[in-house]
């Protein structure tokens, strides 16, 4: 599930790989990607692709005066391919036909159609829903004062630190690596926290730009579909805590796994699995 600092490359490389080519054709195979209908997808025939950015997890297609803004969900892919999509291939959501034979494609896997876009005039897309409704930008890291008014809520660290109206760019992998590196219980909430500890985690949202200087390192020109992420505990259940050597925990909700260490994040105690406890009740 692309986060924020995924979706960063992902611009970043897409522009740096397409930014000034021509739009021959705008395709939508998705039947229900695209949100709005005026102005019309053919609009954007003829007209320079004049770059690639990024709001929040979503990124952001500029033609001039026009933009496309994209929600990838949690299976949307963003890539330029060197030929064109065969039109069999059920993934496709979007194909941005490129001048130079070059294809800019939405893809989203699985079988549920989730992924969005929406073609806007550029200067509105500031007031659309989606990037109107949206908190302070976890990277770069907002100031520590509008970061505790964020959080200030008396709800579970981890479901309020992904939630995008609060705070924007964090999912559940880099949620688990940013409570990690602030030594916080997942389920401290966000009303319960010192001063200290809120300074804490303001200050662990470096991990967001550790990540993208990671893939700045580690990423060439091409992106692969699934980008290897540099995680040190989510998914790592019964491996060794990389700081103090404890065995990694996780405890589940629904289809939801967070990992965290319990010597340093939650006084030592393993939090009951809830998944499991519904089970064998
Ligand atoms: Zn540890």
């Amino acid at each position: 599930m692309p986060e924020l600092p995924e979706v960063e490359i992902t611009a970043r490389r897409i522009d740096a790989a397409v930014r000034g080519a021509s739009v021959e054709s705008v395709l939508a195979p998705g039947m229900n990607v695209m949100k709005t209908f005026d102005p019309p997808l053919e609009e954007l025939a003829g007209r320079e692709l004049t770059g690639v950015r990024r709001i929040g997890k979503m990124p952001v297609l500029e033609f001039g005066d026009l933009a496309l803004l994209i929600h990838l969900m949690s299976a949307g892919r963003l890539r330029v391919f060197d030929r064109r999509a065969s039109l069999k291939d059920r993934a496709s959501r979007v194909l941005v036909r490129l001048d130079d034979g070059c294809e800019l494609r939405l893809r989203e896997f699985g079988t549920r159609q989730r992924a969005w876009a929406k073609l806007l005039p550029t200067d509105v897309v500031a007031d659309d829903e989606a990037v109107a409704t949206l908190g302070p930008a976890a990277w770069p890291s907002p100031p520590l004062d509008v970061f505790a008014d964020a959080i200030a809520q008396p709800r579970h660290l981890h479901p309020l630190l992904r939630h995008q109206r609060d705070i924007a760019g964090i999912g559940r992998s880099w949620v688990d690596e940013i409570l990690w590196e602030a030594r916080l219980s997942p389920f401290k909430q966000g009303t319960e926290l010192s001063d200290e500890e809120v300074e804490r985690l303001h200050t662990a949202l470096h991990v967001l730009g550790d990540a993208i200087e990671h893939y700045e390192q580690t990423i060439g020109p091409e992106l692969p579909d699934k980008l290897p992420m540099p995680l040190k505990v989510h998914r790592r259940e019964g491996e060794p805590c990389p700081r103090c050597g404890t065995t990694i925990e996780a405890v589940y909700f629904a289809e939801h796994q967070t990992n965290y260490c319990p010597k340093e994040q939650t006084g030592g105690r393993v939090l009951k699995d809830r998944r499991l406890s519904r089970l064998l009740k």
